[in-house]
């Protein structure tokens, strides 16, 4: 039972703008804890501190949210995304990556890229994304500054990328043009609260090495994550040895692009010598488990590249090749296959995996001085997940249960910078939340195609 009171000033009680008198809290910093009966107080959009039930009683509220059943966690981040192509969900399925981009995805969005497919079909993400806990999203595709409005205007934080891709576009027609598009991208966040922007080369197989190079100054120049997908497939591993005679890590560390500012995604392939040098580098690695197996990609070694301290996050991908955006689900998938993949069922700890899911998502994605755990001075961007359902009773073990009986329709409330945009009252009547116009654009589209 949820009730929401108001509360007023009085005498001399700290005022805050939000209390959550939480059951359990699960804050991912420190790591391996869980925090039970917490008072959370939030100001100014902000986590001001965590208090014991008796500490909280010297606070007053304009709203107190009673969550007795429930487990508070920081807002999932999603490492990988492409947003717009909420828009082509469902299409081309029992394809291999190659065919799939050849013939079903790359033949749409040449049909339907531009300004509004962008903004529209990430408006569906970001919507989707929500109810499934995610206020933060590491979006790579075209047309990103429409993209990051749409996270904008959905309450969400986001890194979006400036794209390089070797190939002409409806947003541009050559490298150079690419390059303007990224510097206007920088220039039109600067400073942004809620969005940040990466440098975003597609893939080893669709930039050159000039273009990687200018890529690599490009990040370092703003200090910005350089978003990437690397080691995908044995086909891309297998091209690379042919072509430069090395394999893609190697290839990109000579040209500049394996650093600490890298979001290394899928690499399912990598050879030992790459894993060494990713974690050499401080690299980020972003796993995406479902996309992996749908297009049978492969499976990541990802114990052992956590094991030798890559920081790893977890990302859905686009529903094109998931397809569901659902963080909770994914992250449940990636424990389980990344034992059953190192044959050695004590790897891929709950808590590690929650941490991949939360904070090791926003470090990897340049927010981790804003986002990705519960402490005090961060954003006040929280997840409430009612326990008290036929999912997860009993309820023994908290973390563990909420990494693998939780299910996102168990998520009860969002909030982000404080302001609660998910919750069961809200989804009537939210400026977040509008059905007909989501119903609505989707038939658009699909008419379009
Ligand atoms: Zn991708």
């Amino acid at each position: 039972m949820i009730d929401i009171q108001t509360r007023h000033s009085q005498g001399s009680l700290m005022h805050v703008d939000t209390l959550l008198k939480c059951r359990w809290v699960i804050p991912m910093v420190p790591k391996n804890t869980i925090l039970e009966n917490v008072v959370i107080a939030i100001k100014a959009g902000n986590i001001v501190k965590l208090l014991s039930p008796k500490e909280a009683e010297a606070f007053s509220a304009d709203e107190t949210f009673e969550l007795n059943d429930h487990v508070v966690i920081p807002g999932l981040v999603n490492a990988h995304s492409h947003a717009p192509m909420n828009l082509l969900r469902g299409m081309g399925a029992d394809l291999s990556l190659m065919d799939w981009l050849q013939t079903k995805i790359w033949p749409a969005e040449a049909k339907l890229m531009g300004h509004d497919f962008a903004y529209e079909g990430a408006k569906l993400a970001a919507q989707e994304m929500l109810l499934s806990g995610i206020t933060c999203t590491n979006d790579q595709y075209f047309f990103s500054e429409d993209i990051a409005r749409a996270f904008e205007d959905s309450a969400m934080k986001c890194t979006v990328s400036a794209i390089v891709i070797g190939f002409p576009s409806a947003m541009a027609q050559s490298t150079d043009d690419y390059f303007r598009c990224a510097d206007a991208l920088f220039e039109r966040f600067q400073g942004n609260a809620h969005v940040r922007v990466s440098v975003g080369p597609h893939a080893p197989y669709t930039v050159d090495d000039a273009a990687l190079t200018r890529a690599a100054k490009l990040s370092e120049k703003h200090g910005a994550p350089i978003h990437m997908h690397i080691d995908e497939t044995a086909f891309e591993v297998s091209e690379s040895l042919r072509l430069y005679g090395m394999r893609p890590v190697e290839r990109l560390a000579r040209l500049g692009i394996i650093n600490d500012r890298l979001i290394s995604v899928h690499t399912v392939h990598p050879d030992d010598r790459e894993i060494e040098l990713l974690a050499k580098a401080g690299a980020s690695v972003a796993h995406c488990p479902s996309s992996n197996l749908k297009l049978a990609s492969g499976f990541a070694p990802i114990a052992k590249m956590m094991q030798k301290g890559i920081n790893i996050a977890i990302g859905t991908d686009s529903v094109a090749s998931n397809d569901k955006l659902d963080m909770l689900a994914e992250t449940r998938l990636a424990a389980m296959l990344g034992k059953a993949t190192a044959a050695e069922p004590t790897t891929m700890k709950v808590f590690d995996m929650l941490y991949a899911a939360t904070m090791g998502g926003a470090k990897a994605i340049g927010w981790g001085d804003r986002i990705g755990s519960i402490e005090a001075g961060k954003a006040a961007d929280l997840v409430a997940i009612n326990l008290a359902d036929i999912n997860t009773i009993p309820t023994t073990d908290v973390a563990t249960q909420l990494l693998y009986s939780a299910d996102r329709s168990q998520i009860s409330h969002v909030w982000t910078d404080g302001q609660c945009v998910v919750s069961k009252q809200l989804l009537q009547k939210s400026p977040y939340f509008d059905r007909e116009y989501s119903v609505n654009v989707a038939k658009k589209w699909q008419n379009a195609l």
